[in-house]
């Protein structure tokens, strides 16, 4: 991106969290063993009346390298908030997931003003997890002070695109998540690869072994839905389930969903072990 086109979606993205421009959107994350709503995740959608929809892999790292984020954050939790007691009232019982820059787990308050955001709604804190990615400049091992102190309060940690980027399975062990979110790369070609099956199982298998759960991600057939419960995850997450949607078609889509589970975990008969690449090592084994 050019220095003029980034200035003009810098201005764009200040106005826009001024006059409301931003909306949320909510993708369901469900069980592997019975099909029930379990989490939301909230992702942010910006519809610029000149420059058309944005998407937040550009602006988020912009807001986070010219002094937005937090902005962009506080009006993050303000709307799931709102939305967790809209679902309340309308009979809805979730938990919802956020994304979160490291860049706002800077701050030594952050969590207390979390708490008192949720408190001030009446928002049970275990109704909450944060989502965290691991970046090059912000190893979230230096971030441990944080994301303990929000475990004390009962909310849920995730990490999110695990097995990418800079995330290490060290971090598991040290750092108090309860959830990782195994990356789509692996969900991807996870029904035909053996790498990518060995990895999902081998991620879901120590997730367990220390205490958290597995969510797979980015999931678009049934072949890799099937294949992912085999492997063990707990939760799902991707377009087979649900698009990201509005908070109001969330209730009529947990109607309808539940009517729809059973056929996608029918037969169950998977070769796990079958159709898929030779393995690697034949090759140079005696
Ligand atoms: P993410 O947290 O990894 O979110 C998942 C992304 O995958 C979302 O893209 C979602 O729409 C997309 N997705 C969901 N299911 C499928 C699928 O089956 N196949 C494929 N190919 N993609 C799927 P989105 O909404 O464009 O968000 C991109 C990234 O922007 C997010 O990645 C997250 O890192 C960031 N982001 C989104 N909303 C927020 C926010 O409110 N705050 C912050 N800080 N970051 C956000
Ligand atoms: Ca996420
Ligand atoms: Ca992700």
């Amino acid at each position: 991106m050019n220095a003029v086109a980034e200035l003009q979606l810098l201005n764009g993205l200040q106005q826009a969290l001024g006059e409301q421009q931003l909306h949320m959107v909510y993708q369901p994350k469900v069980s592997l063993r019975d099909g029930g709503l379990r989490q939301v995740e909230a992702l942010v959608r910006w519809n610029d009346p000149e420059l058309g929809p944005v998407k937040p892999s550009m602006f988020v790292p912009l807001a986070e390298e010219h002094g937005l984020i937090d902005e962009l954050t506080f009006w993050g939790l303000r709307t799931i908030l709102r939305q967790w007691l809209d679902w309340r009232d309308a009979g809805l019982d979730t938990c919802i997931a956020f994304n979160i820059s490291a860049l706002s787990l800077q701050h030594l308050d952050f969590p207390d003003l979390v708490e008192r955001m949720c408190r001030g709604l009446d928002v049970p804190t275990e109704k909450i997890v944060l989502e965290l990615t691991e970046g090059a400049t912000q190893p979230l091992v230096k971030l441990m002070d944080a994301l303990t102190r929000f475990r004390i309060k009962g909310i849920g940690l995730a990490i999110d695109d695990f097995g990418t980027g800079y995330s290490s399975l060290m971090q598991l062990r040290q750092l108090p998540f309860t959830e990782v979110k195994i990356d789509q790369a692996f969900v991807a070609d996870v029904p035909h690869s053996r790498d990518s099956r060995l990895i999902v199982q081998a991620v879901t298998e120590l997730a367990h072994g220390l205490g958290l759960f597995a969510t797979a991600e980015g999931v678009e057939t049934i072949d890799q839905l099937r294949t992912v419960r085999e492997l063990g995850c707990d939760l799902v997450q991707g377009y087979l389930v649900s698009a990201p949607i509005e908070g109001k078609a969330l209730k009529p889509w947990v109607q309808k969903f539940r009517r729809a589970w059973p056929a996608m975990i029918a037969e169950e008969k998977l070769a796990l072990w079958g159709d898929i690449e030779t393995d690697p090592r034949s090759e140079w084994q005696i």
